[in-house]
């Protein structure tokens, strides 16, 4: 067992937070009516609000915590806009056609969001520096092999395959068997993502209502009545962008969205020597694991951002991320005792189908289940939100939109089953690839 990390001082807020705190706002008044009312103010809510207040519309905005409290300054601002299942999956499922356009949506919404970020010049550390995802085995590497092979036969992303004796180029740990290069993934700072998006609403005239619980939703025959603690307010219509927050409000969509909570540390500043042996490329990585691990380098390549599962065996904050520190050490034992500076976590939103969902039912419109790659879909998929209220046909161009969106029995928003579902998937881990912490 390696020896423990350091903790001293550990903060249990993202690390995001220091250079992008949450926007700390006088709480403002509840007008009487609105164009637009939007319910969740992350990327998705915001993006939608955006484009409608520059459409003309009368936009407002609430959240039941400070703006973008949510997932939308907690993640870890890995840019991928991927799918859970693998291309060959997609096919099976979906037959080749439906693959192509899934995977290619991936790519115009990674593009709609770099275009975003450099027409609004939102100064949010992005980059193009690739994404490596490491083989835990070598049946993963050979597999993922195969994977590339069709990848790179239908679509022309730059995939490559990196054996494992040239791993070091791309990361300083012969923890994996090789691994694959996907050059068109990139990462950004996401708190100061998102705070561009809501300094650029509020310059266009949107209204965000923060710590303000929407408690409920009435439609009737002109629009809707969104009822909270603090008052009412008709809209014509109804944007809801809650994803892995989703509360009762929704009921509807509380039965279709499973909150799942994921955790990410980060280490205090490293050795710049060190980060570039260990990090060369900054390159976003990725794993093959069931419970994976996602990491990368800070976005001023300072110190390493590391995510996975939320830790479930103690109630204690500052005990629930050791697991990801001795997974760290695992890929990195060059980082045996370092100190960690901030631990924390939130909700990411999945679906049954593991694909995110633009669906309207009962008049409202909801942009949501990201399935945690919510960076690059929930701002592609708010502004489609936004151009169906526009009526626009942009909007309907989407294979998101047209999969029924789909519930289980018994299912009401509690996700019951994860508990056993993750330890499933870590008995599964441990027979095929050994010990994890
Ligand atoms: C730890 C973590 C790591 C992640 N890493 C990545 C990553 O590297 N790459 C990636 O692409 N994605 C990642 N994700 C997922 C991504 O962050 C989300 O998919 C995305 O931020 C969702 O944005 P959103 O606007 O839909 O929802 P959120 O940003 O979650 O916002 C929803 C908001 O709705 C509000 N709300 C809920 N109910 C109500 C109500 N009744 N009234 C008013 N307000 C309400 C909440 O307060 C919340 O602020 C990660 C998520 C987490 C938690």
């Amino acid at each position: 067992m390696p020896k423990a990390p350091q903790v001293e001082g550990l903060k249990l807020t993202p690390y995001w937070w220091e250079s992008a705190p949450r926007p700390e706002n006088a709480q403002a008044d509840i007008p009487s009516t609105a164009d637009v009312a939007i319910v969740g103010a992350g990327f998705a809510g915001l993006t939608a609000a955006l484009t409608l207040a520059r459409a003309g519309r009368g936009v407002v905005v609430f959240d039941a915590m400070r703006a973008g409290e949510g997932a939308s300054s907690r993640n870890g601002g890995i840019c991928s806009g991927n799918i859970k299942f693998s291309f060959s999956a997609l096919i099976d499922k979906y037959g080749l056609g439906q693959a192509k356009a899934i995977v290619a949506e991936g790519v115009a919404a990674r593009t709609a969001l770099a275009t975003m970020i450099e027409e609004e010049n939102i100064g949010c550390g992005f980059q193009m520096v690739g994404r490596f995802d490491g083989a835990n085995s070598r049946h993963d590497f050979d597999v993922m092999g195969r994977e590339t092979d069709l990848l790179n036969k239908h679509l022309d992303l730059g995939t490559y395959m990196v054996t494992r004796d040239r791993q070091r180029e791309e990361l300083g740990s012969d923890f994996y068997q090789g691994g694959r290069v996907r050059p068109d993934i990139g990462g950004v700072h996401p708190a100061e993502l998102h705070q561009g998006i809501y300094e650029r609403a509020l310059s266009a005239g949107v209204k965000v209502i923060d710590r303000t619980e929407v408690t409920g939703i009435a439609r009737n025959l002109d629009g809707f009545t969104l009822e909270t603690p603090r008052g009412s307010m008709a809209a014509g219509d109804c944007i809801v962008a809650t994803n892995g927050y989703t509360d009762r409000v929704t009921a509807w969509l509380r039965r279709r969205v499973i909150p799942i909570p994921s955790q990410i540390i980060a280490t205090c500043p490293l050795d710049p020597e060190l980060m570039t042996r260990l990090m060369p490329k900054r390159r976003m990585v990725g794993d093959t694991r069931n419970l994976y691990n996602y990491y990368r380098p800070s976005p001023d390549g300072t110190r390493i951002v590391f995510g996975g599962r939320r830790g479930a065996d103690t109630d204690d904050e500052r005990r629930k991320c050791l697991h990801l520190y001795y997974n760290l050490v695992e890929i990195f034992p060059e980082l045996e005792g370092v100190r960690l500076s901030h631990s924390w976590w939130g909700y990411t939103g999945y679906s049954f189908d593991m694909i995110p969902h633009l669906a309207v039912h009962d008049g409202i419109h909801y942009a949501t289940a990201f399935c945690g790659s919510g960076v690059v879909w929930a701002p592609w998929l708010g502004r489609k939100a936004a151009n169906m209220v526009l009526g626009k046909e942009e909007a309907a161009q989407t294979f998101f939109a047209q999969s029924p969106f789909q519930t289980r029995p018994l299912y009401n928003g509690k996700p019951w089953f994860l508990p056993a579902i993750i330890k499933w998937y870590a008995l599964k881990d441990r027979f095929k690839y050994g010990r994890k912490h």
